[in-house]
């Protein structure tokens, strides 16, 4: 699993994430909530390696990563804006990470992603010929290609209409269940969290003020905060 330990990064004087311990299990699947710049992208950012922490350290499966290149480090990350290759097929979106695999074996991978996201037959498409849930999911079948151990994702289904997003979060979900790879998701939708979270971590200007179940955050919120947060959800 993940271990963060006294995880930190300042922005010049402001403190972006304060000190964030965490201890994830394999194949767990988390959820970051919290406000409109609590600091969620960027404790992301770090974890992938694509930020230096100003203080702290970041173990993988027992290993120290914290000095790891991204593309050293058995992590992906599904951004914000999760941005398709507009020229390029659905089926070589998914595989643009698999380059440097023999052929056969990419297009075999690549096959398997498009079953795993329920895209089976629409691997020439276009990404604009598909409608957003389904780019959502392209998206997510690239982050997984190159099978990481952990799978951090920004708002995966912040851009999809209601009816979508419940569709799509399922979706996720199964997905995870049949991989087992950790995921990391970032929300600001509580009813989103309660819904696919083995925990939740709840962010609150950059410090993570309560972690737990569902269940237990709903129950047992550490402060008004939380309350507030998850009180109207369920
Ligand atoms: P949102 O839900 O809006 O995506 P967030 O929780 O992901 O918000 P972050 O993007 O992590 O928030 O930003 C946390 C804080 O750090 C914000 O105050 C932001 O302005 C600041 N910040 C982020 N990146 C930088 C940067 N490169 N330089 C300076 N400040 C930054
Ligand atoms: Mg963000």
């Amino acid at each position: 699993g993940l271990t963060l330990r006294g995880l930190t990064k300042r922005f010049g004087t402001h403190l972006a994430v304060d000190g964030i311990d965490l201890a994830l299990s394999e194949g767990e699947f988390f959820c970051l909530l919290g406000p409109s710049g609590c600091g969620k992208s960027t404790l992301l950012r770090m974890i992938a390696g694509f930020e230096p922490p100003s203080a702290g350290t970041i173990r993988l499966g027992g290993q120290d990563i914290t000095g790891l290149p991204p593309h050293r480090r058995p992590v992906n990350m599904m951004f914000q804006s999760y941005a398709l290759f507009p020229h390029m097929s659905v089926a070589a979106n998914i595989g643009y990470g698999l380059k440097g695999r023999p052929r056969a074996e990419a297009a075999a991978r690549v096959d398997g992603l498009l079953r795993l996201v329920r895209l089976d037959g629409l691997g020439d498409r276009r990404p604009e010929t598909l409608s957003g849930g389904q780019r959502q999911r392209v998206a997510l079948a690239r982050a997984l290609a190159r099978e990481p151990g952990l799978l951090l994702l920004d708002e995966p289904l912040g851009a999809l209409d209601r009816g979508l997003r419940e569709e799509t979060q399922g979706e996720l979900r199964a997905v995870q269940r049949r991989l087992r790879t950790g995921f990391v998701v970032v929300t600001h939708d509580p009813e989103e969290a309660m819904m696919l979270a083995d925990r939740i971590g709840v962010m609150e200007r950059g410090r993570l003020v309560q972690v737990g179940p569902p269940a237990e955050l709903y129950r047992r919120p550490a402060s008004r905060y939380v309350a507030g947060l998850l009180g109207d959800v369920n």
